[in-house]
């Protein structure tokens, strides 16, 4: 069936404050297990969306760079939804593929767990379940009905809370009979759980293919580009530069 819609969204890295909320909101929204200090440290922890740290500084006429010359940078990094997706081309069982609507898809069922398309992702977004996933049992009530539990064995990655996405869609595309935009987005509370739960709008979700929708018109910023974009993967989220004031007055 084709498709008005092309999901994407925009990173704006200059709001970005690295306070993780995104990284929570993502953990609860699509029952991703509890990740301990052994899963971090055998590189095993499972993080939909993370938040990549860099210290930025200039080291060239001091040799060492201390506070307050040196800078947090911070770059929230999730599942880019290539349109020429390395990942999907390696996978012998066709459990990952591009939908219609510009998304990447796990099919969960399909998955026989190879990892290559794990090993073909260079942005390294996806992850495989090495264990059956484990909550307290206080919080197996807090678990989503509407997300899959992924067993072990079977590899996952972010699906711009596809979930939400299809309630959308049936609510008021199938039920009402209106245009799924922005507003209705926002309205319904549809709008990923990351982008919901950024208290500085550093993420910005929304359908590319409607021009007058927030993230369209935000991907044309001049600040725009893309993640790794000489590997020509062409992601369909895009990030905005940080502006940094001191370089700009130099520039
Ligand atoms: S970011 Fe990685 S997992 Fe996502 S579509 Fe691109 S290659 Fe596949």
């Amino acid at each position: 069936m084709a498709s008005h819609h092309k999901w994407g969204m925009v990173v704006d890295i200059d709001r970005c404050t690295g306070c993780q909320a995104c990284v929570m909101a993502c953990q609860a929204e699509n029952n991703i297990a509890v990740n301990e200090e052994v899963h971090f440290l055998s590189r095993r922890a499972h993080q939909w969306i993370r938040i990549d740290r860099y210290w930025d500084g200039d080291t060239k006429e001091k040799g060492v760079v201390t506070w307050p010359d040196v800078k947090a940078r911070f770059i929230p990094v999730l599942c880019q939804h290539c349109e020429n997706a390395p990942c999907e081309p390696v996978c012998p069982v066709y459990a990952t593929y591009h939908n219609n609507q510009g998304l990447n898809v796990q099919v969960y069922n399909r998955c026989i767990g190879t990892r290559y398309c794990a090993n073909n992702c260079p942005y390294q977004v996806r992850f495989f379940n090495f264990r059956d996933p484990l909550w307290p049992k206080s919080l197996w009530n807090h678990l989503n009905p509407d997300v899959t539990i992924r067993s072990r064995g079977i590899m996952e990655k972010c699906t711009f809370c596809i979930q939400r996405i299809r309630r959308a869609e049936r609510v008021v595309e199938g039920q009402r009979g209106e245009q799924l935009d922005d507003a209705k987005l926002k309205a319904g509370n549809w709008m990923p759980a990351c982008v919901n739960a950024c208290p500085t709008d550093t993420l910005i979700f929304g359908d590319l293919n409607d021009p007058n929708s927030q993230v369209s018109r935000k991907s044309q910023d001049p600040r725009h580009y893309k993640l790794l974009e000489e590997l020509g993967t062409d992601p369909n989220v895009v990030y905005l530069k940080k502006v940094d004031p001191q370089h700009a007055q130099h520039a």
